[in-house]
């Protein structure tokens, strides 16, 4: 090894960061979520706490990432294709380094966390994914995957980049691409209410020219009844408000929808609040992420008390009916998470027609039939995600396989429900 085992270290990676960035290479330049009080949350109630990381912090790591980038290259691995092969690569590699490390008497930075000793079972399940600090193997596999990728993109976390000064981004940004010259795209997570509060036009406009490309605006709904129920800290004018900065400011605008978010209370409310403020925006991208409840957040406490009850499925597809029926606006809407029951994607207006008939199709069905598609969703997004079924889910199912296939008509409506429920509860959204 020419590079010196001695000096490669971890560095602090995005656990969370939006589907389009999962083969990007992130840098965190605060930790975690300074509001921290959305009630449908689990990102940062799994024990981390919010931090701002010093520009200095931020440019050790960009050092740290270069170093392993050149170790890999070094080592031939991120020429090969992304395979199983190079992942075992990752790992030999990651267990020499430490051998080298243990030889010398030097302790490994980071460990793999410790749950926290009250946390739910159910949310236990997500906790390799929301790692807070990252082990070796972690950053090796991180800067892999991005080069795997083919190199081009970047990520700067945690939950609002923006309620960073511009010349902090800029700093960041300027590290970045002299160490990265292949990278083409950044992009970060934003709140609106930082984008209309603590942001000029002037300061959002720096972040464009400092080579910022994209942000994505948690939105979730457009209902001032259902964010405040929510806690979400924002309002649907101050959605407004920095959705439009943001897009003046020349920053590509791509928000977060959820529907289910307004329960059974306020679906409709919430369905056309929320094509209202879409409209007004006209974001670049609409990204639907169904609400899914976590235990031990607020929202599942409201749920057991009965403050808060659940839409159905049929509900959450007549809520994303009104919004692709009545967003007014030149956008484009993606399905890329696994918590959606249908795939609605396509650009407004031209697409409208298709998307529609997409979503009627799902809502003539027999209430059996709505079920059974559910089943079949559900199952195939599980092993898209995880590629086998847990022991749990098959327990479940396993009574009802008959001649190597399912039976559908050996399972109850209610067996049925339970067993979507218990596949849900398991989907990374
Ligand atoms: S702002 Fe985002 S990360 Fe923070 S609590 Fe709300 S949803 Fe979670």
């Amino acid at each position: 090894m020419g590079i010196d085992p001695l000096s490669v270290k971890p560095f602090e990676i995005c656990s969370i960061r939006p589907p389009t960035e999962n083969y990007s290479l992130t840098f965190r330049l605060t930790g975690n979520c300074y509001w921290n009080k959305c009630w449908f949350c689990p990102v940062y109630k799994l024990g981390a706490r919010f931090s701002k990381r010093g520009i200095e912090e931020v440019k050790e790591d960009i050092r740290r990432a270069k170093l392993i980038d050149d170790l890999l290259s070094e080592q031939g691995i991120s020429n090969s294709p992304y395979s199983y092969a190079g992942h075992s690569r990752i790992t030999e590699l990651a267990y020499r380094i430490k051998q080298a490390k243990h030889e010398a008497g030097h302790r490994e930075e980071y460990h793999d966390e410790k749950a926290p000793e009250d946390l739910d079972p159910g949310l236990a399940w997500f906790l390799p994914w929301f790692k807070d600090k990252p082990t070796l193997e972690d950053s090796l596999n991180h800067v892999m995957s991005w080069r795997m990728g083919g190199g081009k993109t970047c990520f700067m976390g945690d939950s609002d980049s923006l309620i960073l000064k511009p010349d902090f981004i800029t700093e960041t940004i300027d590290q970045i691409k002299i160490n990265f010259p292949s990278i083409q795209r950044f992009t970060v997570y934003g709140r609106t209410r930082s984008a209309a509060r603590i942001r000029k036009l002037d300061e959002l406009k720096a972040y464009r020219k400092a080579g910022l490309d994209r942000v994505h605006l948690g939105l979730e709904s457009g209902s001032d009844a259902v964010l405040k129920f929510v806690n979400k800290g924002v309002t649907r004018d101050e959605h407004i408000e920095g959705g439009l900065k943001t897009r003046e400011a020349g920053l590509s605008c791509s928000v977060y929808v959820m529907p289910g978010l307004g329960g059974v209370r306020w679906s409709e409310e919430h369905a056309h609040d929320t094509a209202d403020v879409l409209t007004r925006i006209s974001p670049d991208y609409i990204r639907l992420r169904t609400l899914q409840v976590f235990p031990q957040t607020p929202l599942d406490e409201a749920m057991r008390n009965g403050e808060f009850i659940e839409a159905s499925e049929e509900q959450i597809v007549r809520e994303v009916r009104i919004m692709v029926e009545e967003i007014d606006a030149d956008t484009e809407i993606i399905s890329d998470s696994a918590s959606n029951l249908l795939n609605i994607n396509g650009r407004l207006p031209d697409d409208r027609a298709a998307m529609l008939g997409n979503i009627d199709q799902y809502l003539t069905l027999s209430k059996r039939e709505k079920l059974l598609f559910s089943l079949e969703s559900r199952l195939r997004s599980f092993a898209g995600q995880y590629g086998k079924l847990t022991r749990d889910i098959s327990n479940a199912l396993g009574p009802f396989i008959k001649n190597g296939g399912l039976d559908y008509s050996a399972i109850s409506d209610t067996k049925i429900g339970d067993i979507i429920r218990l596949i849900h509860s398991k989907l990374m959204p």
